[in-house]
């Protein structure tokens, strides 16, 4: 565990970057340094690993201050990824991410060996190894950065706003792609971002800053959104709290109807014993009981739909049961345009179709059960 104990930093213009700050890091998980520019959030990492030395406080990791210990071995233990990559224009990507093995002593064959591994890892296609890194995307450098620091196999991953540079889309498969390699990897990350909504998606903990270097809150992301501490915290947790939210509570106790839901070929007799008081539509299926869209059971029963879905009602977005959050199926049935969402199982099949009606009532429950689960958060 890295602990920061009462952490000061004073840079030699007077400027308090950093001011008395307290923080448990714990293992295995993200925690996330989140708030306005100029907070202190990149001298505050850059502490972790010596690049910038405290005024006043400590820093233990495991226990022992990382004073006590010689840089670069501190350093060997910390992979440190920052925004635009940071990668050595002239040479190639494989080299690129075999630099510390080389510089640790492993062989060149072992080190691009291991590096092609890494890439692999980090979703890079193996035919990109003897580009460089101008020859790459944004993304792509990015995604070297990540393997890069990993190179080393380090048990602790710093990264300093390692997704800004990047577009929204290419962020969201970066953030994704780093939830994904964590989940196999088990690292101890710290993670800097001015982004509130990378911070609540990504941490497992998220310590907000203010102006000055001071801790303003430091929770799971879903206590962050249901009890920010003060005004400052709400605000910069910005609009829609209550609706984010509820990505964090899971849909799988939601009511899910099946009654409504029927194949496009079945038989009048079926469609008219299908049809539900309180919807007049039907959902229709294909033979594999994939959605197609809605229908009002009379045009159904008058041969209204064909195999491709024509003249049906779109569905929709579905909503995966048990996998997405109660947000996602609340997002569904407000897209919907009879106001039912579609649920449907990992293969895209319909599990059952619910109600505006219904979501709220397991918002309800979920409010009135307490806190949202954690720390895995459901997307
Ligand atoms: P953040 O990462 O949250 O944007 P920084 O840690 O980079 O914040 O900076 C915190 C404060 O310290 C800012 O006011 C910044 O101008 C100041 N600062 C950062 N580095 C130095 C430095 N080397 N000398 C003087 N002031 C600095």
């Amino acid at each position: 565990m890295i602990r920061m104990e009462a952490v000061t930093k004073r840079y030699p213009d007077g400027t308090v970057a950093v001011d008395g700050l307290s923080l448990e890091i714990p293992d295995r998980s993200i925690t996330v340094l989140v708030g306005p520019s100029g907070c202190g959030k990149t001298t505050t990492l850059r502490m972790i690993n010596r690049m910038v030395e405290p005024s006043e406080g400590s820093i233990l990791l495991d226990g022992a201050d990382i004073r006590q210990q010689p840089v670069n071995t501190l350093r060997q233990s910390m992979g440190y990824v920052i925004q635009n990559a940071g990668l050595f224009p002239h040479r190639t990507i494989v080299d690129n991410i075999a630099t510390v093995p080389r510089l640790l002593g492993r062989g060149r064959q072992e080190a691009r060996a291991r590096a092609r591994d890494l890439m692999e890892r980090v979703g890079l296609d193996g035919s990109l190894a003897r580009r460089y890194p101008y020859q790459l995307s944004g993304g792509q450098q990015q995604r070297v950065g990540v393997a890069r620091a990993l190179a080393s196999d380090p048990p602790v991953l710093l990264m300093d706003e390692p997704f800004s540079a990047v577009d929204p889309v290419v962020r969201k498969g970066l953030q994704d792609e780093l939830l994904r390699l964590q989940e196999d990897l088990g690292k101890t990350i710290v993670f800097v971002t001015h982004d509130i909504d990378e911070a609540v998606k990504i941490g497992t903990m998220v310590a907000v800053l203010r102006t000055g270097g001071r801790l303003a809150q430091f929770a799971p992301p879903a206590e962050l959104l249901s009890d920010p501490a003060d005004s400052f915290v709400e605000d910069f947790l910005g609009a829609d709290r209550g609706i984010r939210r509820l990505s964090f509570f899971p849909s799988d106790g939601l009511d899910l109807l099946t009654s409504p839901v029927v194949a496009a070929d079945a038989p009048a007799e079926q469609i008219a014993a299908r049809t539900v008081a309180d919807l007049p539509y039907l959902l229709v299926t294909d033979p594999e009981g994939r959605p197609l869209g809605w229908s009002e059971p009379g045009r159904l029963a008058a041969g209204g739909a064909d195999a491709a879905g024509a003249g049906l009602l779109p569905y929709g977005r579905p909503f995966v049961a048990g996998r997405d959050s109660l947000r996602a199926a609340l997002d569904c049935a407000v897209l919907s345009p009879t106001g039912w969402a579609v649920a449907v199982d990992p293969d895209g099949r319909v599990t059952g179709v619910a109600s505006q009606q219904s979501i709220g009532e397991a918002i309800r429950g979920a409010h009135a059960a307490g806190r949202p689960e954690e720390p895995e958060a459901v997307r």
